[in-house]
Order: C-alpha cells, then structure tokens, then sequence
C-alpha cells in the first residue's frame, strides 16, 4: 500500500502500488517492511546489486572530496572513467552525459559532423529513449505518434533481415544505429551475420555504425561490451543503464579509428562526466571481471534450461509467455518478486550480475508456480 503523495506526481508511468525504501543485494524492502527479490535490477541498472560496496565507498569518498566542478576543468574521476572504458574497448575517446537518450543525442550530432550526412538507419521495434532526437530514431510508432514531426531522414528497417537494411543504407546515410539486443523491443538479438552485413554497408558508404549498448553494456550479456560477441565492432558506441550501479550517468564512445567530429563548443553537458558517477563507474568496471562475466554467461544458461521460451543473452533475457505479461508481473510481486515486461506477453528478467546461484533459484521457482 502506498504511502506517498501520487497525485502531486506526472502519471507517464503505470507505477506499481509499492514504495521501495532500502535495497541490499538483489533484494529491496517496501515501506511496510515486505522484502522482494530484484529479478529486474532497476532496469538493468543495478548491475552490482543494490549497496555494492565497491561503487558505494567510492561514490561516498568522491562525494566528501568534491561533487561538480564545471567541465571547463578536468576531474579526476571523469580522465580515469574514460581510460578505462577506452581500454575495454580497445581504443577509443568518451563524451560524458547524464542518461541513455543524451548518449543518443550526441551520437546523431557526431555521425551527423563526422559524415556530413543527416540520414539515419535504425530497426522497427527499437528503443533508444524519450527526448525528440532519441524518439525520431526509435522504432516503435506507438512512443512517437503524439509527439510528431519528429527529426526528419530516418528510416527503418527490420531486425535481421539484411534486404530490408539494404534497400534502407544509401549514400545520404550518416549513421547506422543498431540495439545489438533489442531491449525494450522484447528482447531480440541480432545475428552475427545481420550485424556483419551492417558494418559492410557502412563502410561501402561512409556512414557511421552505432551501437546502442545501453541496456547491453557492461556486463548484462556476459561480455563487458555485447559487440565483443558479434565479431563487429562499431564506430561508436553508447553506455548509460548499469555504467554507474544506479547514479545517473550516459557515455558517447568513439573508437579512435572513427572519423574526428566534435571541437570544443561542439556539444556540452553541464553535469555530464559527474565526479561522484564517474567515481561509481571507475569501481563499477573494475568489478566486472572476467570471472563475474562468466558466471553472468553460466546464470543465463541456468535460466533458460529452467523455463521454457527464454532468449536473450547473458542475464538480458525474456520469457515469452504468451499471454498479457502485466498480469504475471503483478502475480510476481504479490509473491515477493519483481520482474518487468518486455513487449506485450514476454517477461523481462534482469536480475543483478552479482545475483547467487541460490537467488536465482528461488526468484525461478517463484516464476515457476506463477507461470
Ligand atoms: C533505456 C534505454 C535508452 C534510454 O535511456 P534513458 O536513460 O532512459 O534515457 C536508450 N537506449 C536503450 C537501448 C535503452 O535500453
């Protein structure tokens, strides 16, 4: 039972009637007291767990030492967070932001600057955020209807289906930009070849190829980066949902082999590359080893013996369930556990990385008797 003031609160969610006040693990307490295991991790957000000690001592010590200087200055947190990202991916320079739909925003600008070209190419049933840049290169008609006109010269087309994306890349592209899962489109992963046949079209025509890796960066597909399992590797990239463990932070990275683009004045953003963010996700990559990415790879395939029509990768994962899933997911956290949807009859479950084999056997066999 809720005990905050809804009515003071822009209803542009379908929130559960549920006040979450403390998170330990891959568990959250209500205010009532009722504990519930986080089969959804924010939505993979909390890739380490709620409280993890790791981003939690570094984000407190940041924040006694110094919380925003302007980025007119250099931070240490910030230089070492791109360092390090830089370093996973092989090469490449950060642009710092505050959410996923900002890491968008600046990837159009620099494949726009970079090529010259305005046209986008992105998949139907895409999901790459709410502000008016990020819904133009969003493929679900649904989220855009009402907020029409919307950024011109964006075409769509479908997930692995390499005609389509031909008849889509032509010379006026200036950016491919690719879910290498599609998250909130349910779920979907691309297929290598789809993905290869991407990077040629690019190439044949100069445009940039974008990975949107939001939802699928660090860690959540049981590599740091999802691209590390397509053989590809993009342009640029994009990371925000688990960078931090939970504190606002988004990432444009562009590989050093990319074509130069941004120039100071270029593009900004006042909070963008926080120190106390930055701090959090300097610990936060540290921890995604290699031994927590393949107990991530080990848990997924835990999950997809135990249920039936679970896709996915790593702990990225759906079950299809075929009937409406808003239900089930009330029935879940009636029963202790907190799930999402992904689409229409598909759960979403993205439990924390850190999850223990016995956690998820129990949030499993919740799922089991409610399904
Ligand atoms: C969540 C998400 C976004 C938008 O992120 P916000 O932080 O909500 O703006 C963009 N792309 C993908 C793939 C996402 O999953």
């Amino acid at each position: 039972m809720s005990v905050v003031a809804q009515g003071a609160v822009l209803p542009t969610y379908a929130r559960q009637d549920v006040v979450l006040v403390s998170g330990e693990g891959a568990w959250v307490t209500d205010s009532e007291g009722e504990r519930y295991l986080d089969f959804l991790a924010g939505i993979a957000v909390v890739g380490l767990g709620h409280g993890h000690e790791a981003p939690l001592a570094a984000a407190h010590a940041q924040l006694d030492r110094l919380w925003h200087v302007s980025n007119l200055y250099w931070t240490e947190p910030m230089a070492m967070l791109a360092e390090r990202l830089s370093a996973r991916f092989g090469g490449a320079q950060a642009f710092f932001c505050n959410s996923g739909a900002e890491s968008i925003e600046a990837a159009l600008k620099y494949a726009r600057k970079a090529t010259g070209r305005p046209g986008v190419v992105a998949l139907e049933g895409s999901f790459h955020g709410r502000t008016l840049g990020a819904l133009s290169v969003t493929g679900q008609p649904a989220k855009r209807a009402a907020f029409e006109p919307l950024v011109p010269g964006v075409v769509f087309a479908e997930p692995n289906d390499v005609v389509s994306l031909r008849a889509a890349v032509n010379g006026g592209t200036g950016c491919i930009l690719l879910e290498p899962v599609l998250g909130e489109g349910g779920i979907r992963a691309l297929e290598a070849a789809f993905v290869a046949e991407a990077r040629a079209l690019a190439d044949e025509h100069g445009a940039l190829l974008v990975f949107d890796e939001v939802q699928t960066g660090v860690g959540r597909t049981g590599t740091f980066f999802a691209f590390e399992q397509l053989d590809v590797a993009p342009d640029a990239l994009t990371l925000a949902k688990g960078l931090a463990n939970g504190l606002p932070i988004g990432c444009l990275l562009v590989a050093d082999d990319a074509a130069d683009a941004f120039e100071p004045g270029d593009h900004a953003s006042t909070f963008g590359g926080n120190p106390v963010a930055c701090a959090a996700a300097v610990a936060v990559c540290d921890a995604v080893t290699d031994e927590l990415l393949a107990t991530v790879r080990a848990h997924g395939e835990t999950v997809a013996r135990r249920l039936p029509g679970v896709r996915g990768r790593g702990l990225l994962l759906a079950v299809e369930i075929g009937r409406p899933a808003g239900d089930v997911v009330a029935d879940c956290l009636e029963r202790g556990l907190l799930v999402g949807t992904a689409g229409e009859t598909a759960l979403r479950l993205t439990p924390p990385l850190t999850i223990t084999a016995d956690e998820l056997e129990r949030g499993l066999s919740i799922l089991e008797k409610v399904l």
